[in-house]
């Protein structure tokens, strides 16, 4: 058989299929020395061994918050829960001034986090690599913690948990 006969599906293709795979909504979060502290909405974000403990996340290689979080010591991961949808959406702006006018403190790590997140990890950038327009990082997984809830979900484009109180 030849290429043709089976023509690669479009980028468009497969991003409607891919819609249809649910997923957590996290906001990915470093310390830069410029920018103060950064962060961006991601999707693209899985746990990749447990033995050590370690995460993976896509990141676009054209976003600011890609080349922070290469250059930062630490980073963090905040699992946002049912009722965090402004922040997911805030999060995914291309804007300087998201941290402006919400809850967020830092760790003794000094990473910036948002407040009533349903879980955070902080990690260190273990490894890193570019595979067409994104970069994936992987993070070997410092500290853990969780709370009771329900969380923010992406699913055809859209978030499901919105009516749920955002803490
Ligand atoms: C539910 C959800 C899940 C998401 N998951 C992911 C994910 O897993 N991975 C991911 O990478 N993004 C993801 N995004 C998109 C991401 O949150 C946004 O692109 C966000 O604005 C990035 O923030 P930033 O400050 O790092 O990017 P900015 O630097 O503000 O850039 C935002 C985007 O603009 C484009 N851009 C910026 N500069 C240039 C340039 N010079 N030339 C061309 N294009 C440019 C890039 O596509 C870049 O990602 C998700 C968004 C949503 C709503």
């Amino acid at each position: 058989m030849t290429a043709a006969a089976f023509p690669r599906v479009t980028g468009a293709e497969l991003r409607r299929v891919a819609a249809a795979f649910a997923t957590g909504v996290c906001v990915v979060t470093a310390q830069d020395a410029a920018l103060g502290p950064h962060g961006m909405t991601v999707n693209a974000f899985t746990t990749l061994s447990l033995d050590p403990p370690t995460v993976l996340l896509c990141l676009n290689r054209a976003s600011t918050t890609r080349g922070v979080l290469a250059g930062a010591p630490y980073f963090a991961v905040n699992v946002l829960r049912a009722g965090q949808a402004p922040l997911a959406r805030r999060f995914a702006t291309r804007s300087n001034g998201k941290f402006d006018g919400i809850g967020w403190h830092r760790t003794a790590r000094d990473v910036p986090v948002l407040d009533g997140a349903l879980a955070l990890l902080e990690c260190e950038p273990a490894e890193s690599f570019d595979v067409h327009t994104h970069s994936v990082l992987v993070g070997n997984v410092l500290s853990a913690a969780v709370d009771e809830g329900s969380p923010l979900l992406f699913h055809r484009g859209r978030m499901i948990g919105e009516a749920g109180a955002a803490r």
